[in-house]
Parts: structure tokens; sequence; C-alpha cells
């Protein structure tokens, strides 16, 4: 099978040719139609994210479908189409699993960082961290709801019962964000970098009730801000946007220092929260409402043989919506 594959922190993908791997116990083998690209795969590819499996296939936002099955592996039937979120493994024992809070797993492993993942025409999971993935959505469309779909729904569950909600970085997972939460009768305002005109005007076209750069003071505070971008001097400026009570939930993996700031800010009541991977619970309701609303991706699509370029178009910030890369 063609792979690409990081060989160590700031190398660009290796294209590769190598054996298809075997589905052990418990496993699937699943031939991989698209495989969406996340912030987190350039955390991972720039060496941002410690310890990753190396060499490793990138990518955690996969759809295809059940190719071959290990012993004991029956909740899917060959040519049943699913997805592979980040959330690879956890261990079943530790604390926060057994209280709900898998997410926060002690021995957790993640597809695309500590499991080999997506770039590649196929993947091998575990088939209880697998979701099926029914009708509705192509296999391009459907590649963004598996992390930034529903990480981003974790997000604004976290953002608590929040009117009015602040966006911070308007890309792949605040692109599906912007329309559960207009859906849920919510007001979206759009913060973007200045110069950046043509995701504002893509914030507009998703509802956003204001649109500015991410400086800017809404034009009434905020009840709650998702921070997407990786840049930790938002995070003072969500919190002088927010109003009394608010919450600013910082929604990425990895993020720049965040710079001093004056304890007014924070006060009366105001909180910083992050927001770590996904529980399956999540998976399963966000892709239950996404048809519902319904959300709609927009992707770019990139071969897999181009996943460098793709990597460099969202370091860049040059993608609208959701970059894909597609096997065939
Ligand atoms: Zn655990
Ligand atoms: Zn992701």
């Amino acid at each position: 099978m063609r792979a690409m594959v990081l060989h160590g922190p700031g190398r660009p993908l290796a294209a590769t040719e190598m054996a298809r791997p075997e589905p052990a116990a418990g496993q699937v083998l699943v031939e991989v139609a698209a495989c969406g690209v996340c912030r987190t795969d350039l955390h991972v590819c720039d060496g941002e994210l410690a310890h990753p499996k190396l060499p490793l296939i990138p990518g955690h936002e996969i759809v295809g479908r059940v190719a071959a099955a290990g012993a004991g592996a029956e909740r899917f039937a060959v040519g049943d189409r699913v997805g592979i979120p980040w959330l690879g493994f956890t261990c079943g024992e530790c604390g926060f699993c057994r209280s709900g809070r898998e997410n926060l797993c002690d021995r957790p492993k993640f597809t695309g960082y500590t499991l080999d993942g997506g770039y590649a025409e196929f993947c091998l999971a575990d088939q209880r961290y697998v979701f099926p993935l029914h009708g509705g959505y192509s296999d391009v469309e459907a590649a963004p709801l598996l992390c930034a779909g529903l990480i981003g729904y974790r997000s604004l569950r976290l953002a608590g019962e929040a009117r009015r909600l602040g966006l911070y970085g308007f890309g792949a997972a605040a692109h599906i964000v912007a329309q559960v939460a207009r859906h849920q009768g919510r007001e979206v305002f759009a913060f973007t970098r200045a110069d950046d005109a043509a995701g504002q005007a893509f914030a507009r076209d998703l509802g956003a009730a204001w649109v500015g750069a991410s400086t800017a003071l809404p034009p009434e505070p905020l009840d709650a801000a998702i921070i997407f971008a990786p840049v930790g001097a938002l995070v003072p400026a969500a919190l002088r946007a927010t109003a009394k009570g608010g919450t600013v939930v910082c929604a990425g993996i990895h993020m720049s220092d965040i710079p001093g700031f004056a304890y007014a800010d924070l006060w009366q009541e105001r909180s910083i929260r992050s927001v770590a991977n996904l529980t399956r619970r999540d998976g399963e309701e966000f892709l239950a409402l996404a048809p519902q609303v319904p959300v709609r991706t927009a992707t770019q699509s990139f071969p897999l043989a181009e996943a460098n370029a793709a990597l460099a178009a969202l370091r860049e910030g040059r993608i609208t919506g959701a970059a894909v890369l597609t096997m065939r």
C-alpha cells in the first residue's frame, strides 16, 4: 500500500510503498477513502507534540470501508463504511476511564500520533473506537466531522449555555461549530486575523452575526469564547471580550505561551479551560446531530501524494474550511 510517512519532526512526509498490515484480534483493517488534515497533524509533524510513534503515518479523520477483520472483531461487516477518530485506545481501568472521562485516560493511544493513521491506503483500528458512518455525506465531506466536528462539538458543550459565542480562528472546526451553534439558536461572533478577508467572508456566509479581527472587541460582550487558533495571546484577548461569568475554552492540543494579563480580566468569575481529546460518546452524539443541523462541510481535496502541500497550505492559512486527502 502507499503511505505518507513521518520519519522525524520537521521533516517532510516520505511517500512510501509498504506491506498492507494484517488485523490482529479485535482490529479491523479499513481501506481508506479520505482522511482529513487536522492542525494537530501539523503539531505532530513540526515536533510540537512530544514522543510520536516513529516512523509514523499521520492522520486521524479517516473515512473508509472495512476490508478485513481480526479474530473476534465482529462489530462491522466487510464493506461497512466507518470513521476512525483521534481516540484509538483507552485502558478502561484508570480513574478517568472508570468515571466516564476516557478522553483523559492515563494510558491512551491516539490515531496518527502513537498509532499509525490514515495518510495511507489502509489503516488498522481497534474496532471498539471506530464509528459507523451512514449516508448523507460523501467520504470527503464526512472526513472533517471526525475531529474538527466532534472535538469542536465537545468544545461547544464545554462553553456552556452561552447565547453569544465567540469563535477565534475560523478554520475547519469553527466552520462546523458555527453551524451547530446557529442551529441551537446562539449568536456567533467570528474572530480572524485582521487581513483574512476570505475567512471573514466565509464566517459571514455561515451565519456569523459579527465578524472582526481577533484583537477587536465585539459590539456586545460574549458569554463564552472558543479559541481554535494555536495562539496564546488570544486567551487574554478573549477574556477581555467576555462578559462576567463567561468561559474561554482553548480547543487546541497545542498553543504558544499565554502572555501575562491583569487579574481584572479574569475577575468576576470568568474562567479559562482546555478541551482534550474526545470520548466515544462525544462521537456518537455529534455524528447523530450533524445530519439534523444539517452540518455542511467545506473541503479542499488533495491527492495522498500531495500531503506535504496540504500541510503547508494549512500552516499558511490558505485553506477555506477543511483540507482532505483522497486515496484515488
Ligand atoms: Zn484509562
Ligand atoms: Zn484533529
